[in-house]
């Protein structure tokens, strides 16, 4: 089945969901569709007060929603009530900002008037991955709705319960039928979804595959489109590093989400000077992770979200192994039930084969050693990717230059990459194009038009 609640750390099955028939998801699209005609003409007061209220039930209900994301995806409980709360900041940060990001823009030209105006584009459609089951779906719902538009979103098949939740919460904040819509759809149905006439742009969060189809579809319609795709950052520390704080920061880049993340740290370029004293101190920090079920407190090692993702994670060391990249530490599955895998650490990974090209999804992390801070940049650059990325060095101003440096959408310095609900989130490459969050992310889908007045008498 597509849409299944599997528990990560025991691997039983929980519940199954049953797909949308076509006629459903039609009746789902007219009711999106209708809803968007009124939904339009309400105030940026009325959506705000239905968007505060919408966060202040996540933070009321905080303990269930992140027990319910533990469920499906095993992150940790701890982790998982940081994602309710991270969502419910992202909702208030556009209910408080939309109407300013959104008001008109007086221009001055030589003649007349002119104001570009912002108005919504109608019904947008949405594909989300499983790894931050409700943070994904606030990127793109809070600030769309604030802008008028309406939202239907296809979930991740791992986490429906969450899918449901997320759409629950909306009508309990008093949004109207149809302003946000959970659809349990097939890839079949997703391609009829982009090709209706009434869905005026799509918002993809997922793999580079999964993009390029996504993209493909809305491209032959013509239809505008967000891609947030894959990354694999590089943590670069220089020589002038706080070496402890680094290597805390290092643990904390790799394994939080078990490594389940876009903008995760998953290429370690470290100078060679710090090179050994780095390795060490990363691979106890590693090796002291405790496994256990991800609703204790006391589990520091969750297990990963599917069987499916642990097999190919588990494929893609091996391989890397037999083409001579050589296992520091760990590699394999935990001898216990669930999915989970021992933190990982490779090195002596060649250009030429394909660990160095490929996004590892979770606990492994790909170490190298660097001569200088040109060959961390170059080597930083040298990816298919362009999400993330990091500089650790106790010199701001170079850091600030080799981040210019860096051929990414996000470099962070001092800290691995992440996000905030007013710092913009997005990447270049095969990491995709628009960008979610702050200002930026409630312009990707809205109408920039120019209303001009202008004199009867002069010239055109
Ligand atoms: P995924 O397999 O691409 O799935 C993402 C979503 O796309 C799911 O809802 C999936 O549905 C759907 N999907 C996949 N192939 C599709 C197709 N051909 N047609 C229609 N829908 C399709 O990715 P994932 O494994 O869930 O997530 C991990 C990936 O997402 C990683 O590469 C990660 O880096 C990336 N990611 C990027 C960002 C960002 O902001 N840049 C954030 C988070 C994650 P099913 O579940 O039903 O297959």
């Amino acid at each position: 089945m597509a849409y299944q609640t599997i528990n990560p750390f025991d691997g039983s099955v929980v519940q199954t969901f049953q797909e949308f028939s076509d006629t459903e998801l039609a009746s789902a699209l007219d009711s999106a569709a209708d809803c968007f005609a009124g939904w339009r003409q309400t105030s940026f007061a009325e959506r705000a007060a239905i968007a505060h209220k919408a966060a202040s039930l996540l933070r009321k209900q905080s303990g269930d929603y992140a027990r319910l994301i533990t469920l499906e995806m095993g992150k940790r409980i701890e982790e998982a009530e940081g994602e309710v709360a991270l969502s419910a900041d992202i909702i208030d940060y556009y209910a408080d900002h939309a109407e300013a990001f959104l008001k008109p823009q007086p221009l001055k030209p030589e003649s007349g008037e002119a104001v570009i105006e912002s108005s919504p584009l109608g019904v947008l459609f949405g594909v989300q991955p499983w790894n931050f089951p409700y943070y994904q779906l606030a990127r793109f719902a809070a600030p769309n709705l604030m802008a008028g538009n309406v939202v239907m979103v296809k979930h991740a098949g791992c986490v429906p319960q969450c899918a449901q939740a997320f759409e629950k919460l909306w009508r309990d904040a008093g949004a109207p039928a149809g302003a946000y819509t959970n659809l349990v759809i097939s890839y079949d149905q997703v391609n009829a979804v982009i090709d209706d006439p009434r869905i005026k742009g799509v918002a993809l969060t997922g793999s580079a595959d999964a993009g390029k189809s996504v993209a493909a579809r809305a491209g032959q319609n013509l239809k505008k489109s967000t891609m947030e795709l894959g990354g694999s950052d590089a943590f670069i520390v220089l020589e002038d590093a706080d070496l402890d704080k680094t290597v805390e920061w290092a643990v904390w880049g790799k394994m939080n989400n078990m490594g389940q993340c876009c903008v995760a740290a998953k290429r370690f370029l470290v100078v060679d000077s710090l090179a050994d004293r780095f390795l060490e101190k990363f691979q106890a920090a590693l090796a002291g992770l405790k496994a256990g079920d991800p609703m204790d407190r006391a589990t520091t090692l969750a297990p990963l979200s599917t069987e499916g993702a642990l097999t190919k994670l588990v494929e893609q060391v091996d391989k890397a192994v037999a083409q001579g990249a050589t296992l520091v530490m760990g590699g394999k599955r935990l001898d216990r039930p669930g999915f989970f895998m021992e933190p990982t650490i490779l090195t002596d990974i060649a250009p030429d084969t394909a660990a160095f090209r490929e996004e590892f999804f979770g606990p492994v992390a790909l170490f190298f050693r660097v001569k200088d801070e040109d060959e961390a940049v170059a080597l930083a650059n040298d990816s298919d990717f362009g999400l993330g990325g990091s500089v650790f060095t106790q010199d701001i101003a170079r850091g600030k230059r080799v981040a210019e440096r860096i051929e990414t959408g996000m470099v962070f310095i001092n800290q691995p990459t992440w996000t905030a609900p007013d710092l913009p989130f997005g990447g270049i490459n095969i990491s995709g194009y628009g960008r979610e969050l702050s200002g930026l992310g409630i312009q990707e889908f809205v109408n920039k038009k120019l209303v001009r007045v202008a004199l009867i008498d002069a010239a055109a």
